[in-house]
């Protein structure tokens, strides 16, 4: 009995149309709207590939970028490859550390409860997201595990940062998922 290598056994996933456009911000001011913005990009690219459109990047010391990932759990067929944690992935190699000290993570939705552990483990400085998630995320949302009082690591976290223009993007996707279903 023999088995197709697993290489062959992916199909190529069908392209969608997003009917939003990518942000151009301006390189002067790299501030966290601007580092959000890259973040809305990554979830845009995660619609395009039929994606549930939710991106992050992550940051180091002054604002150089480690990290630029988008959700991938359909793509890669892992339940895990959420955009936070494969932009944990990469900054940690960028890096060669799993300490994430003084980096901040800009996510265009409000971390679940594997992605908000992660940035506990993964000692993230600061997490900063656009739109919050009363039902599963847990940095304030549905829950606030970075407040548990017996951690010795802090996240700082700095919500609301282009807020309605992220919601917007998911709300938009999951319409046309399901007109489209
Ligand atoms: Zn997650």
């Amino acid at each position: 009995m023999t088995h197709p290598p697993a290489s062959d056994a992916t199909p190529p996933r069908p392209r969608r149309e997003c009917p939003f456009e990518k942000i151009h911000p301006s390189e002067l001011t790299r501030d966290d709207a601007f580092f959000m913005a890259l973040a809305y990009n990554q979830a845009i690219e995660a619609w395009r590939n039929d994606e549930v459109p939710i991106g992050a990047i992550i940051t180091h010391n002054n604002g150089t970028i480690l990290a630029a990932a988008h959700n991938g759990v359909d793509t890669l067929r892992d339940p895990t490859a959420h955009a936070e944690i494969l932009a944990i992935t990469q900054a940690s190699a960028q890096l060669n550390d799993w300490r994430l000290n003084n980096c901040t993570l800009y996510v265009t939705k409000e971390p679940c409860p594997m992605c908000s552990g992660a940035t506990i483990m993964a000692r993230l400085s600061r997490v900063v997201y656009a739109c919050g998630d009363p039902k599963m995320g847990c940095l304030g949302g549905a829950a606030t595990m970075h407040t548990l009082p017996r951690l010795n690591h802090r996240v700082q976290v700095t919500t609301g940062i282009l807020e309605a223009q992220c919601r917007n993007l998911l709300q938009a996707y999951f319409a046309e998922k399901r007109a489209t279903a």
